[in-house]
């Protein structure tokens, strides 16, 4: 049920990862969940918001997890560009 097949990580961020971890702590359960946001057109989606691979509302990567909010929308052509998106928890 993870979404997270084909997401590597990004190259180069994962030497900074250990330093940026308290702003997510600040925020607590008061501000909105990325969850509640709206799920944009396909085509507003980030490469990774489309592939699964982060949160369509804040961009984070979702490797830890996600919950399936929802499916974007969106046609190029003759081509369906809808795709599953996630948040982050
Ligand atoms: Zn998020």
């Amino acid at each position: 049920m993870e979404a997270a097949t084909a997401c590597a990580p990004a190259a180069g961020t994962t030497a900074a990862a250990a330093v940026t971890a308290p702003a997510e702590a600040q925020s607590g359960k008061a501000a909105v969940p990325c969850r509640a946001f709206p799920i944009p057109p396909a085509s507003a989606l980030s490469y990774e918001a489309y592939a699964g691979c982060a949160c369509y509302a804040c961009a984070k990567p979702l490797t830890t997890g996600a919950v399936l909010v929802g499916r974007a929308h969106g046609m190029q052509g003759a081509h369906d560009l809808g795709t599953d998106v996630y948040a982050c928890l």
